[in-house]
């Protein structure tokens, strides 16, 4: 997951139908209502903000979860009953609803902030109750495994090169032994085959010397094997081990400092000081919840925040494309209507599964 990028996989892929309902909710999540315009935010140089508050209590189900902050925009009473009674733009009673100033973005106290972060993730619990890691595993080695060769390429790139690599070396024992020109042409697929190979010989070699063959659930053993830094380490203990651990890629990173929970750049900073924020509970689905906004909605370039779900809670709306139908067409996976980044994805993923290595469909 290290160094992972956003996937153009979903530009290369026609939506279907089926799927594209999630993008038309998604889009509804922050489409302004009529009666409630949003105010703009004068000489902030900024696109106005959607009005309303943004409600914790909003209740939604599924992929379209998005929609179910629809209600948030209406400027009424802000808990967003799932758009109910006011579907985005639509709200019922226009001449009754009163007109909501929405302020520019201003300092909040520490407080706030913390009230404020805690109210994104549980917004983006509604809207990804599925969010998950998306690199294919069945253990704890095959975690660690594909996560050492997601460094520099995309999960997807990884999910299609490991169902080969891991019918050829399922353990440890068998990867350690491999002939190093062999397991290099196997994932040479995911970019720096020579030196990943090196670090897969080395690790296997590690696991099967000094920990009988099995991963380490300790932080401490699993940065001391060969390409396993804290990132990885953090990956493989919070989805293999169930121990809580926040994991700072680039998407956790940009979407972090984008809402101020910090202002740090250094990985292991932005980790300490996001610890502190949220309860050890949250931490590992805290990671899966905002990478998965990162890829969906807010990405890197071309954040869609015209189709963003907590646009009323993040002080960098209209950073990117504020319209709603033109922010509609920047999402990606399933929330665009594209295949995800699994191949085997939890049964509960409302999008499709990603297509195998030489199927044309990657
Ligand atoms: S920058 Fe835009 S897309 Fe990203 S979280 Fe904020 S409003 Fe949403």
């Amino acid at each position: 997951m290290s160094g992972e990028q956003n996937s153009a996989v979903g530009e290369q892929v026609s939506p279907d139908s089926a799927n594209a309902t999630h993008a038309d909710k998604a889009t509804k999540a922050v489409k302004p209502n009529k009666a409630s315009k949003p105010v703009g935010a004068a000489g902030t140089g900024k696109p106005a903000r959607p009005a309303g508050k943004a409600s914790g209590t909003g209740k939604a189900a599924g992929a379209g979860k998005a929609a179910g902050t629809t209600g948030r925009t209406s400027g009424t009473t802000g808990k967003g009953k799932a758009g109910k009674s006011r579907g985005a733009g639509g709200a019922k009673g226009d001449e009754a609803t009163p007109k909501k100033t929405v302020k520019p973005w201003k300092p909040e106290s520490r407080l706030a902030m913390v009230r404020r972060a805690r109210r994104i993730n549980r917004e983006l619990a509604e809207v990804y109750p599925y969010a998950h890691p998306e690199l294919d595993f069945r253990n704890p080695f095959e975690l660690l495994v594909a996560t050492v060769l997601s460094a520099q390429t995309t999960d997807l790139r990884v999910n299609q090169t490991t169902p080969a690599l891991f019918a050829r070396y399922p353990t440890p024992e068998d990867m350690a032994a491999a002939a190093p020109e062999e397991l290099e042409e196997i994932i040479r697929p995911t970019g720096f085959f020579r030196a990943k190979s090196r670090s897969l010989l080395g690790l296997s070699a590690a696991l099967r010397d000094e920990f009988d063959g099995r991963v380490p659930g300790r932080l401490e053993d699993l940065v001391r094997l060969p390409g396993v830094g804290r990132k990885t380490a953090n990956v493989v203990l919070g989805n293999a081990f169930g121990v809580p651990g926040i994991t700072v890629d680039t998407h956790f990173g940009r979407l972090v400092r984008r809402w101020k929970w910090t202002e740090q750049e250094d990985p292991e900073k932005v980790e300490a000081e996001i610890c502190e924020i949220f309860p050890k509970s949250e931490w590992t689905m805290l990671s899966h919840r905002v990478v998965f906004h990162g890829r969906r909605i807010c990405h890197s370039r071309k954040p869609a925040c015209g189709a963003c779900p907590i646009a009323p809670l993040c002080p960098a709306y209209g950073e990117g494309e504020t319209d709603p139908e033109k922010a509609k067409k920047l999402l990606k996976y399933e929330m665009g209507g594209y295949p995800g980044q699994r191949l085997a994805p939890p049964p509960d993923y409302p999008g499709r599964p990603a297509a195998p290595l030489g199927t044309g469909d990657e």
